[in-house]
């Protein structure tokens, strides 16, 4: 889980775009320091707090609740969770009970009851119910989501056990389980009972974060990372400031960045803040998906509307594309899928456009010329044939360079060298390589990339021959390659240029509004 720490500006007004409630569980050993989590809940944004009983070491039932519900600074929910449904509670079954009992007698606004106990919980409270404190129903899987059909039969259920509000959590194998309880929420807006629904796991995360937009009564937000009473809890900071939570609505349209891993994106990051900054109503994602054909399958419905595409699944997603554009087939990968207004998927590769593009403003700077690239004619030098390999070249060569492939599996530099129309080496081969002088360097391995900082795929002495070297590696932003080449007196492209390029192109294509470039690069450059 990362916590992007993204700061909201001072004084920064937010509009209200829906009524679901951000929760934050309170996990403590004592009340002291659940009354000190409760503060910072409550300056942290939260609107209720959810006291986790079952976490507290030493608990004195009516003076504790007393006290929990009287110096609370946010509205309560009381959830004093049994280890056979997930919680730390492992005593006997009336007391815990009658301290849910108890806290809706003194006054919380919620209290949570298992489907399993909530027949002898309405045995223990026989018809006198508080009208003020309301009932939630609650059932937890924590191993799978079951199939619609089956959601549907347990909510069913839930609402006829005489819950005011449906609870239910699963877990996601596949992030395509959550369509499932997404279809479960908007379905029971008809009914009228408010439900909560959330799919845990890092492949469930968009169920925790879109619930505004398909009616959720409410979300769980953490008050630090990691510090989670489910799996794949978000943080109530990233939630308020990372994904726009209060701004969603039921038109807001979902973007995202498809890969795996992927939870380390900053693209998030850029795309929400940028979307924020104009007013633009969406929200963009990180999506952890394992298999892209059945991604796109399921989730066909005109509100998701565009994806960004990172390793390993740029190949895949190529195929699920009903529309590609010439220069990301020739490349053989997209980066980019927009969704048109027919429902059909558009793909194309912006990875070329934003790595060439800052090399050529690097030769050129302001003066870039509209009819002859500065890259004319240079000997345009390629290390790696993967994806960014394959679009560094293809993109040099469509500027008219001269461009040699050097990889360290020798087969695949032929391979793409003869599709490109280019020169072959083997990683092995670059030292020595150095027909003329005034070379472009380009790296498009992950070479140097963090932790291997000291790593680098080339000499500094048979750098001499360059007169700029690029980096695809963004993590560090300087790399050794990079520094080794300003140290020989070369300009240098980070890949930190690169990924704001190709942001500013799909940016573009998912919203057709001018990307906000300085934005982008203030961004960026705080890290
Ligand atoms: P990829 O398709 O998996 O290709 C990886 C390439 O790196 C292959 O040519 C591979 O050589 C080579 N390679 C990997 N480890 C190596 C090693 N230890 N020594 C020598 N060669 C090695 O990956 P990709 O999508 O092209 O991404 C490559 C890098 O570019 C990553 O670091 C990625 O983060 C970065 N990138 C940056 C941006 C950006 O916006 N800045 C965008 C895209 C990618 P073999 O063929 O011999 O396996």
């Amino acid at each position: 889980v990362v916590d992007f720490g993204v700061k909201k500006m001072e004084g920064e007004a937010v509009m209200r775009r829906n009524q679901t409630l951000i929760c934050a569980p309170i996990m403590a050993d004592s009340v002291d320091q659940m009354l000190i989590l409760m503060q910072k809940a409550k300056s942290s944004g939260a609107d209720l707090v959810e006291v986790r009983l079952d976490n507290l070491k030493s608990f004195n039932p009516r003076p504790d609740i007393d006290t929990l519900i009287r110096q609370s600074p946010l509205p309560t929910l009381f959830t004093y969770r049994p280890t056979w449904e997930g919680g730390q509670y492992a005593g006997d079954e009336m007391s815990r009970l009658d301290a849910l009992r108890l806290a809706m007698e003194l006054g919380a606004d919620h209290i949570d009851v298992e489907l399993k106990a909530i027949d002898e919980f309405n045995n223990v409270v026989r018809g006198n119910k508080s009208t003020k404190c309301k009932l939630i129903v609650s059932s937890h899987n924590y191993d799978s989501t079951p199939s619609a059909e089956d959601l549907g039969n347990l909510v069913a259920k839930i609402q006829a056990s005489g819950a005011d509000i449906v609870k239910f959590a699963t877990t996601a194998q596949d992030i395509t389980d959550v369509a499932r309880v997404f279809q479960i929420t908007v379905h029971s807006q008809v009914s009228g009972v408010p439900i909560i629904a959330m799919v845990m796991g890092e492949k469930g995360l968009m169920s925790r974060i879109l619930c505004p937009k398909f009616g959720g009564y409410l979300t769980f937000g953490t008050l630090e990372v990691g510090k989670v009473s489910a799996p794949g809890q978000p943080t109530i900071e990233n939630l308020l400031n990372l994904y726009n939570f209060r701004q969603l609505g039921p038109d807001t349209r979902i973007f995202g960045i498809i890969g795996k891993p992927v939870s380390h994106s900053k693209s998030p990051l850029l795309y929400n803040e940028a979307f924020r900054s104009v007013g633009f109503n969406g929200v963009y994602l990180h999506l952890l998906v394992d298999d892209v054909a059945n991604f796109f399958q399921t989730y066909a419905s005109l509100d998701f509307a565009g994806f960004s595409c990172t390793i390993p699944h740029k190949e895949a997603a190529l195929d699920c594309c009903d529309e590609v554009d010439p220069t990301a087939k020739s490349i053989g990968a997209v980066n980019c899928i927009v969704r048109r207004p027919d429902g059909k998927l558009f793909g194309c590769n912006t990875d070329y456009v934003g790595a060439i593009s800052a090399i050529e403003e690097a030769l050129q700077g302001s003066q870039l010329s509209v009819s002859v690239s500065p890259l004319a004619g240079k000997l345009f030098v390629v290390i790696g044939a993967g994806g960014a390999g394959k679009a560094l070249a293809y993109g040099a060569k469509e500027k008219g360079a001269r461009v040699v492939i050097a990889n360290r599996t020798y087969e695949r530099a032929r391979e793409l060298a003869d599709v490109v129309g280019a020169q072959a080496l083997s990683l092995d081969e670059l030292s020595n390589f150095h027909p003329e002088n005034d070379m472009i360097l380009a790296n498009t391995t992950s070479i140097g990339m963090q932790p291997k900082v000291d790593d680098t795929p080339i000499s500094k002495e048979a750098l001499r021959y360059y007169s700029l070297v690029f980096d695809a590696v963004y993590t560090p932003k300087i790399t050794r390659l990079l520094r080794e080449a300003q140290e020989n007196g070369a300009k240098v492209v980070t890949g930190v240029e690169m990924f704001i390029g190709q942001a500013y192109e799909q940016y573009e294509r998912f919203t057709k509004l001018p990307a906000p470039k300085e934005l982008f690069k203030n961004i960026m450059a705080t890290y």
